[in-house]
């Protein structure tokens, strides 16, 4: 059943959800080897041979966060241990230790701090972390913000999503992290993060994102307590909406990034629903290559995240569909508060080195995925 199923793929047919769950169903080794190599194929006719790469620096500006999502292990409280509020010259530091170490984009994401308001209004405030980087760097790309930062700051202010995304966008912003996303289910949410914005939300602010002029990432939380079906309609309503957005005549989505589920520091009822700290690399393996499957042509960048795989289950995601091993990060703070093991910065070098391993060629590419160096080898 599974070789009419891919073969429809390998002719760029886009398959159905039930399609999608069959081949997310199999646990014989044989079926799971074919849709593996199937989403190898499909990486190298949409994406080709080479492994692209960021460099970039990871900004978290504020871990103190009205909300309690249910697997954060980031957020804190005003005046709790740990609570972090950057200011201007901190911010500042950061991004200079960037730029010294060649990063292109600054990606800045924080908790949903309530006295953000206080310095004017949510939105000033925002506006004032694009500028304080932007003046000082200019040819920095801003990759920043997520859906739920943007329905924040919208809430808090009383404006629409259009407005807040066309007044982030002329502060500076280059593109908005497809993060907040989850599981697009609502039943799901519900568990996980209840005080966040709803499916229908997520999928109106990072379309309106699209119709201002931003690109987005996509993302999904995978391995906790979603069901394969919740997997594939999470997958259906991104396939739908960069082909609405696409019809349009806007750009989109520029890739999927999967973050599987690391609970080891997370609040103790979702843990314990759980029952274990770290992902399945054989799940997340399989997850990835459905989604290059099922995703096809419409979205042709697909990337593993190293922080919660590890370095080396990154790179075997790479012969699973994933054509892109992610940047740099030099500083990452959401999941390695989570318990995660991949670590929270990586040399270039090291980048490199691993994808020769693998045989295939790296090269550097910005953001939007322009390229920025030559092909190389080792
Ligand atoms: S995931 Fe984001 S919104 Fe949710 S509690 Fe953590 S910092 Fe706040």
């Amino acid at each position: 059943m599974i070789d009419a199923i891919l073969d429809r793929a390998l002719i760029g047919k886009d398959l159905s959800p039930a399609e999608g769950v069959v081949l997310l169903q199999q646990r014989d080794q044989q079926a799971i080897a074919q849709i593996r190599a199937t989403a190898d194929r499909l990486r190298q006719l949409q994406a080709g041979e080479t492994v692209t790469y960021v460099i970039n620096r990871n900004l978290n500006f504020t871990n103190i966060c009205e909300q309690h999502c249910n697997f954060c292990a980031f957020r804190r409280d005003e005046g709790e241990a740990g609570a972090f509020w950057l200011d201007r010259s901190q911010i500042l530091e950061k991004v200079a230790d960037g730029v010294r170490r060649g990063a292109t984009e600054i990606c800045m994401q924080g908790g949903l701090n309530l006295k953000a308001k206080l310095q004017g209004s949510s939105l000033a405030y925002y506006q004032g972390l694009i500028r304080t980087i932007k003046s000082a760097f200019p040819q920095l790309h801003l990759h920043a913000f997520s859906p739920q930062e943007v329905q924040f700051i919208a809430r808090e202010d009383g404006l629409t999503y259009a407005e807040v995304i066309a007044a982030l966008r002329d502060a500076g912003v280059g593109s908005l992290p497809g993060t907040a996303a989850e599981v697009l289910d609502d039943r799901v949410r519900r568990i996980l993060c209840p005080e966040k914005i709803n499916t229908a939300t997520w999928l109106e602010i990072v379309s309106t994102a699209h119709q201002q002029g931003l690109r987005t990432t996509s993302t999904m939380l995978s391995g906790h307590i979603e069901t394969p079906e919740q997997q594939i309609q999470h997958l259906d309503l991104l396939r739908r909406l960069q082909q609405a957005s696409l019809h349009k005549g806007y750009e989109g989505i520029t890739e999927f990034i999967l973050l599987p589920f690391v609970g080891q520091e997370a609040p103790k009822p979702l843990r314990r629903r759980v029952g274990r700290d770290q992902p399945v690399l054989s799940d997340a393996l399989l997850l990835m290559a459905v989604a290059r499957i099922f995703l096809g042509r419409w979205i042709p960048n697909h990337q593993p995240s190293w922080v919660k795989l590890g370095l080396a289950g990154a790179i075997d995601a790479l012969t699973w569909g994933c054509n892109d091993i992610g940047g740099t990060l030099m500083e990452e703070h959401i999941t390695s508060m989570a318990g995660a093991q991949g670590g929270t910065c990586m040399e270039v070098e090291t980048l490199q080195a691993a994808i020769s391993d693998l045989g295939r060629p790296y090269q550097q590419r910005d953001t939007v995925y322009r390229t920025l160096s030559a092909v190389g080898s080792r």
